[in-house]
């Protein structure tokens, strides 16, 4: 056991191919910079995605978002219950979408994904946990009512319940 690991050389090709490996990673990154959304028509640039004309040649792929739409996974789910809510279904889902319009044209990434009405009120999910919370936020500046917010334990899922 002494003996063998004695033998053992300082694994100087692995460093070697370790620096190698992280070149190619920086310019593959350099060369993706700019990256078309096929889906929505948002492009990355500088590690932001953002609307913008795309230029020629541009190399395509899919933004989170559209990533979360195709595979049904959100990023926010926004529960709205109670009497109220039944009540004001349409008024407050109109509110919703002039949100994500309005929050989208600055940022491509902030989408509403899809909405599920149930016999004792609504689900809306989101692609983006910024504006699942700025939804509850405006929800609760216009009609009050009581608002919750909880993360999932890994923090990548909010979930906002407002009841009315
Ligand atoms: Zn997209």
């Amino acid at each position: 056991m002494k003996q063998e690991s004695l033998s053992r050389k300082p694994c100087v090709n692995a460093h070697h191919h370790h620096s190698t490996t992280e070149a190619a990673v920086r310019e593959a990154v350099r060369h993706t910079e700019l990256v078309l959304c096929d889906s929505c028509g948002a492009i990355r640039y500088e590690q932001k995605w953002q609307w913008m004309k795309a230029p020629a040649n541009i190399a395509s792929g899919r933004c989170p978002s559209c990533t979360r739409v195709y595979q049904k996974t959100p990023a926010g789910y926004i529960m709205l219950h109670g009497d109220f809510v039944l009540d004001h279904r349409n008024e407050i889902l109109s509110l919703i979408h002039h949100i994500e319009t309005r929050e989208r044209v600055l940022d491509p990434l902030k989408r509403i994904m899809w909405v599920e009405y149930q016999q004792e009120g609504v689900i809306v999910t989101t692609a983006d946990i910024p504006l699942t919370h700025v939804i509850g936020e405006a929800l609760l500046r216009a009609y009050k009512g009581d608002l919750d917010y909880h993360f999932n334990e890994a923090k990548v899922l909010l979930f906002v319940c407002w009841k009315r």
